[in-house]
């Protein structure tokens, strides 16, 4: 990349309240966004500080909103090392992860890459051997678990994987089922009970961002999970997942 000279004038007008203010890291941010030809981003601190008050369960997608004007990266585990602090948060992106842009964001946690997960067919990320479907797959259920619940600490990222893993197990061992190998049966039971039993444990509470649902704990979102709507509803991209979750559904149906 072409060095830019960016301009840093004295003051700059704030876009949003449109006062001029005397440009400085006490005043503005610096950012990574190549269509902005100033050193500081033109919208104020205070304006920003304005902006993530309120609804915390918004609050995360207000945050991503200005990093991407700010063009710097989203990255979970930090998100939660920081607390949730917009000011640590951003000061430590802004100096250790300096060149890191938008795209370089993590969004379900953990430092590897994609690609180091499918070179080998191990993911760190996921402590195993899994395809890269099914890592699609976990990494498509994590999104939904992290949307719908608060995932705010570490071990709640931690139960977030794990179910994702027992979901995908439950999965494979229903299409056993379906393809009629023998024990397979027994096997899906003991994979449901183990997705139960992690769902109950981890009791996450719901954010209210899935109010819509109106389930008030996982094990009832896990009926959710079941009956297809839950993962349609909050990661539409995902259609292979809901897919396969609807795939699922007409067979519960047809063996009741
Ligand atoms: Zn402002």
């Amino acid at each position: 990349m072409t060095e830019r000279v960016l301009k840093e004038p004295e003051y700059m007008t704030c876009l949003n309240c449109d006062t001029s203010r005397k440009v400085g890291t006490a005043t503005y941010y610096e950012h990574n966004n190549p269509l902005v030809g100033t050193k500081y981003y033109p919208l104020c601190k205070k304006c920003i500080k304005q902006f993530f008050t309120g609804d915390e369960d918004t609050k995360q997608q207000r945050i991503k909103t200005i990093l991407q004007q700010l063009n710097r990266p989203w990255i979970v585990d930090k998100w939660i090392y920081f607390k949730e602090d917009w000011g640590q948060y951003i000061k430590h992106i802004a100096s250790f992860h300096g060149s890191k842009t938008f795209l370089d964001s993590e969004f379900s946690g953990d430092h590897n890459q994609e690609e180091d997960d499918c070179e080998s067919g191990f993911s760190e990320k996921w402590r195993g051997k899994y395809s890269i479907d099914d890592i699609n797959f976990l990494n498509g259920y994590l999104d939904g678990l992290m949307n719908d619940f608060k995932i705010i600490n570490t071990s709640h990222l931690d139960y977030a994987k794990k179910i994702s893993k027992a979901s995908l197990h439950m999965d494979k061992c229903f299409e056993e089922m379906q393809n009629g190998e023998s024990g397979a049966d027994k096997k899906y039971e003991t994979s449901k009970k183990i997705f139960d039993d992690l769902s109950k444990s981890a009791n996450f509470a719901e954010s209210s961002r899935s109010k819509d649902n109106a389930s008030g704990s996982l094990s009832k979102i896990v009926d959710t999970v079941e009956n297809g709507t839950y993962v349609y509803q909050h990661v539409p991209f995902e259609q292979d997942l809901y897919d396969r979750l609807l795939e699922n559904q007409k067979h519960v149906e047809k063996s009741l």
